[in-house]
């Protein structure tokens, strides 16, 4: 669903529109169905089997149990509760964790906070590609290292890690293995028994749900992953996260994870198509590059650099299209992303860079508008530098 006033909106990395399936089912709610799903009448009951209902839809999506699932707030409270709890639960294994370089700010900021509690932390490079090198990786485990946290899918460049051998690698020595999903659910496929993923994230407003839900997958089968509680209160969600739960959000949640399992090929294959002709066309802006691999990589996403422009005079000059220069949460910081400079960009690179992220409403029509409206942005910026 978009209504939005001419603008050709390429940012559905940093956020989505609702789908209408995904609105209509959360409506009543809002409405009529607004008891507290704790509540032990009718109302409340009928409520909470929607509640349970949407819990199986978005582990159904991962190859969960409903069981392993943890409603929360955001991708952000997932992290928190899922490292901040590894790290109190798991302090007589050890006090080491490793993260990637690239890791989205909410990983890498719980991980500063824990190193301010005592916790060593490894933040792991990335080659030029953004790819870990699983060598790299095998010399930083450790016998007291107890979580091993690395993306799925990276919210800048798109880049795709190797999270199965990742997960392996980590298990040898009997340490938890914690992956992002947040730009990867609903796109690929995730099955976390597969992929050996005993925590993990994702985000409702990255899916065509609303902004304010989020889910934490805590194993529970073959490994019982042992959490402390986070917020404390009435004892919801396990115990883990108290208070009354966000049920139209939830309800949403679990809508756009079935919808999302229906149309996963079918969105990749259509834009894809799209992501790759917006690329063909804007390398021919001369100087231009792809920023990350090429092939492990996510379909909606090119993070393409035009060397000698500012990409963030770009991005406000372009009134009717939405870019991004990397992740909408640090994009009010002055610094270079981070994700950019652990791959080796300069500054002066990574300030040139933009972020395109495609989602199932766009159009080949739109493709072409950007095209045309950035290569003439560029050309004047670029002429301007001289
Ligand atoms: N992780 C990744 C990879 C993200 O892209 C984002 C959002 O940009 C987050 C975590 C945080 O998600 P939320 O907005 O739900 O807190």
């Amino acid at each position: 669903m978009v209504v939005m006033n001419n603008i050709i909106y390429f940012d559905n990395n940093a956020s989505t529109s609702i789908d209408k399936q995904v609105l209509d089912s959360m409506l009543p709610f809002l409405t009529e169905n607004f008891a507290n799903p704790s509540s032990n009448h009718h109302f409340g009951i009928k409520v909470n089997e929607a509640v349970e209902n949407a819990r199986i839809e978005v582990s159904d999506l991962i190859g969960a149990q409903q069981n392993e699932l943890i409603f929360t707030s955001s991708a952000t409270e997932a992290i928190n509760i899922a490292l901040k709890g590894v790290a109190e639960n798991y302090i007589s294994k050890g006090n080491h964790i490793v993260a990637v370089s690239t890791e989205h700010k909410a990983v890498l900021d719980t991980c500063k906070h824990l190193e301010t509690k005592g916790y060593e932390v490894t933040y792991l490079p990335v080659r030029k590609d953004g790819v870990i090198d699983i060598n790299e990786l095998k010399k930083c485990i450790r016998t007291d290292t107890i979580l091993v946290s690395v993306m799925y899918v990276n919210n800048e460049t798109g880049v795709i890690q190797p999270i199965k051998e990742i997960a392996s690698l980590a298990h040898k020595t009997d340490t938890l293995f914690m992956s992002d999903t947040t730009q990867a659910a609903g796109k690929i496929e995730i099955d976390v028994d597969a992929l050996g993923i005993d925590l993990l994230c994702l985000s409702g407003h990255k899916m065509y749900a609303p902004k304010g839900i989020g889910a934490l997958y805590v194993r529970q089968r073959n490994k019982h992953v042992k959490l402390p509680a986070f917020l404390h209160g009435g004892g919801h969600e396990q115990g883990i996260r108290s208070g009354t739960l966000n049920v139209p959000g939830i309800i949403a949640l679990g809508k756009a994870c079935k919808v999302a399992q229906e149309e996963l090929k079918q969105d990749a294959e259509r834009i894809s198509a799209l992501r790759n002709q917006l690329e063909h066309e804007l390398l021919k802006i001369s100087g231009s590059f792809v920023n990350g691999s090429r092939d492990k990589r996510i379909f909606n996403v090119t993070n393409m650099c035009f060397p000698n422009i500012d990409a963030n005079v770009m991005i406000g000059s372009l009134k009717h299209i939405a870019v991004s220069n990397g992740s909408a949460c640090t994009s009010s910081t002055l610094e270079p992303s981070h994700v950019l400079k652990a791959m080796g960009l300069s500054d002066s690179d990574a300030y040139a860079s933009v972020r395109f992220s495609l989602g199932k409403y766009n159009t080949r029509s739109e493709v072409l508008t950007v095209v045309q409206n950035v290569t003439e942005h560029i050309y004047n910026l670029q002429n301007h530098a001289y």
